[in-house]
C-alpha cells in the first residue's frame, strides 16, 4: 500500500511499480504540495469533512492512494444552497471583475502545474507527459473564459412598431451543478466552471470517485485565487453514494442547469432528473470516433494521427479513434506502418516513469471490457496482429486487430482501451455509410489529399467535431461536443458561455419618440 506522510509543507506518497514484463520493481517518491492533497469537500469557502471517507487507489498499483470525504445528499444540498447564495452576489460583480479573478486562477494552476500534473498521473494513471499537458489544457479555458468574460453582448433590435425599444439581455441562468469523469479529472472541470463562472453562475462540482484529488485541489487555487465563498463547491462522493448525489444536483429547485461529461447511459438518467423541474442542461457523452483512411491519404500523416489519437490516455478520450476504416490500396500499408510506429514508440508503465507512454486502464472493469472487445472480435474472424494481452492489473498491451467487420463488438461500442480494428472498405459511399451507421457522432477524423473528398467527407460525417488529417483537435478556440445521443450543447469556444446564459427579451414601449 502506498503510504502517506507530511514533512514541513510538502506530501510524500510512496508507491511501488508494478512488475510488468521486462520492468524492475522500484520504490520511488511523488512529493505534492500539502494544501494542494485536499481529502475534504469545500463547500461555501471551507473545508468540510463527511462522517465517512472513501478510498482513491492509484490504478497501476491497485493500492489506496488516500481516503477522501464521502458527501451524500444532506452535504449535496448544503452546496447547492451556498452556492445559490453566493449567485446573488457573484452575478453583480462586473464582467471585469470576475474576468480578473479567473485570470488569478489560471496564473496560480500554471504556477502549481508540476503538483497538479502528479495529482493526475497519480490517481488517473496517464503518464506524467500526459498530465502536464492536461494541466496546460485545463489551464486554457480559465484563461479563454476569462477573456471571454468582458465580450458577453446583447442585442438591441429595431421593433416593428415606433414607439417601442426591443433589447435582448443576456444574463445568467443561476446554479450550475457540475459533473465529470475521471479520464481528464481537471480539464472536464475547468471547461465547465471557467464558462459558468465566466457570466456570472456559481457551481456545485461532483468530480469522479476515481479522481477528486483534482477537482479538490483546484478548489484550493480558486480559494487562493480570491474567488469568493459559495462560488466554487466540490462535493466528493464514492460510486455507492453518485446517484443520490446526483439526484440532489439534477433535481434542487434551487439549481437551474447541469453539465455532464461521462457515459451516455449516466447521461440518460441525469437527463430524466432535469426534466422533473426542468433545467437546463449541457451533456457530453460518448462517442465512437471513425478514422478512415482514404487511398490519397498521405500515409505516414495518418499513421501518426491514429496513434495520437488512439492511444492518448491510453486511449481512455471520449474521442479517441474508436473504428479504423482503411481503403483497400492503401490498407496493407497502413497496418504494417501502424504495427511499427506501435512497436516503436509505445511503452507500458507507471505514469511516473519518464519513459511510459501508456499508464494503466483506470480500473479492472476497464481493462475486462477491452479484454472481453478482442475475445469477441477474434472469435468473429478478426486477425491479431499485435498485443491482444491483459497485463498485470488493469493494464492492456496496445492492440491491433485486422479483418475487422461491422457485426463485431468493437465496432459497435465504444472501447476506452488501447484497442485498433482495422476494417477495409472499398468506396467513399461505404465509408461513410459504416462511419454514420452509429447512434452517437462525437468526434470523426479523416485522411485525404483530395480537397474535394476533404470537403464532401467532413459535410457528411455525422459527428460534432471533424479532423482532417489531423488526430487531436481538442482545444479552448473552438467548440467541443456531439451530435445524435453524444450530447446537448457545446463547451469552450465563443459558444460555451451560451450554455450559461439565459436570452431576457425586454420591451420598452410607450415610448413618445
Ligand atoms: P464511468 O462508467 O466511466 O465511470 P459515468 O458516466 O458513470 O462513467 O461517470 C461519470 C460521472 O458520472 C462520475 O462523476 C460518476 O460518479 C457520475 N455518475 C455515475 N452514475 C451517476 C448517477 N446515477 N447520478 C449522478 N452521477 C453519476
Amino acid at each position: 500500500m502506498g503510504s502517506l506522510y507530511l514533512v514541513g509543507s510538502k506530501c510524500f506518497l510512496n508507491r511501488i511499480r508494478p512488475g510488468l514484463p521486462n520492468m524492475a520493481r522500484r520504490a520511488y517518491t511523488l512529493d505534492v504540495c500539502a494544501e494542494l492533497l485536499r481529502t475534504q469537500g469545500f463547500i461555501n469557502g471551507r473545508w468540510v469533512s463527511a462522517a465517512s471517507t472513501f478510498p482513491v487507489l492509484d490504478p497501476a498499483t491497485g493500492k489506496e492512494l488516500v481516503q477522501v470525504s464521502d458527501f451524500g445528499p444532506r452535504e449535496a444540498r448544503d452546496a447547492v444552497v451556498a452556492a445559490h447564495k453566493a449567485f446573488h452576489s457573484w452575478k453583480c460583480q462586473t464582467p471585469k471583475e470576475r474576468s480578473l479573478l479567473l485570470r488569478k486562477w489560471f496564473d496560480l494552476v500554471n504556477q502549481n502545474k508540476e503538483d497538479l500534473a502528479k495529482l493526475i498521473t497519480a490517481e488517473c494513471g496517464k503518464p506524467m507527459k500526459e498530465s502536464l499537458g492536461e494541466i496546460a489544457y485545463s489551464a486554457s479555458f480559465l484563461e479563454w473564459f476569462s477573456e471571454e468574460a468582458r465580450r458577453v453582448y446583447g442585442d438591441i433590435v429595431s421593433p416593428a412598431v415606433k414607439d417601442r425599444k426591443i433589447l435582448l439581455l443576456k444574463q445568467p441562468v443561476g446554479v450550475a451543478s457540475i459533473i465529470t469523469p475521471w479520464n481528464f479529472p481537471s480539464a472536464m472541470i475547468t471547461r465547465k466552471v471557467a464558462a459558468a463562472l465566466a457570466v456570472g453562475c456559481t457551481v456545485v462540482v461532483k468530480p469522479a470517485e476515481d479522481t477528486p484529488l483534482s477537482a479538490l485541489a483546484l478548489a484550493e487555487l480558486a480559494a487562493q485565487a480570491g474567488i469568493p465563498a459559495g462560488v466554487v463547491n466540490v462535493v466528493p462522493c464514492s460510486r455507492e453514494k453518485a446517484s443520490a448525489v446526483g439526484e440532489v444536483l439534477c433535481t434542487d429547485p434551487l439549481v437551474a442547469k447541469v453539465s455532464f461529461t461521462g457515459s451516455t447511459a449516466t447521461g440518460k438518467i441525469l437527463l430524466k432528473h432535469a426534466a422533473e423541474t426542468v433545467k437546463r442542461v449541457s451533456m457530453e457523452l460518448g462517442g465512437h470516433a471513425p478514422f478512415i483512411v482514404f487511398d490519397s491519404a498521405d500515409v505516414d500523416k495518418a499513421v501518426a494521427g491514429a496513434m495520437a489519437s488512439k492511444f492518448r490516455n491510453s486511449g481512455q478520450t471520449c474521442v479517441c479513434s474508436n473504428r479504423f476504416l482503411v481503403q483497400q490500396k492503401i490498407h496493407d500499408v497502413f497496418v504494417e506502418k501502424l504495427g511499427r510506429a506501435m512497436e516503436a514508440e509505445l511503452r507500458l508503465g507507471h505514469g511516473s516513469d519518464p519513459a511510459t507512454t501508456q499508464g494503466p486502464l483506470i480500473n479492472a472493469r476497464a481493462a475486462e471490457k477491452v479484454e472481453h472487445q478482442i475475445a469477441d472480435a477474434v472469435s468473429r474472424g478478426a486477425v491479431l496482429l499485435k498485443g491482444g494481452k491483459r497485463l498485470e492489473g488493469s493494464f492492456m498491451q496496445p492492440t491491433l486487430l485486422s479483418s475487422v467487420t461491422s457485426d463485431m463488438l468493437c465496432m459497435r461500442e465504444e472501447t476506452f482501451g488501447p484497442l485498433v480494428p482495422v476494417m477495409k472498405f472499398k468506396t467513399e459511399e461505404e465509408a461513410l455509410a459504416i462511419a454514420n451507421a452509429s447512434p452517437v457522432g462525437l468526434a470523426g477524423y479523416f485522411f485525404s489529399q483530395d480537397i474535394s473528398q476533404i470537403w464532401r467527407v467532413a459535410e457528411q460525417l455525422e459527428v460534432g467535431m471533424v479532423g482532417v488529417n489531423e488526430g487531436l483537435i481538442s482545444t479552448a478556440e473552438a467548440s467541443f461536443g456531439g451530435v445524435k445521443q453524444s450530447g446537448l450543447g457545446r463547451e469552450g469556444s465563443k459558444y460555451g458561455v451560451d450554455e450559461y446564459l439565459e436570452v431576457k427579451y425586454v420591451c420598452i414601449g410607450g415610448l413618445a419618440l
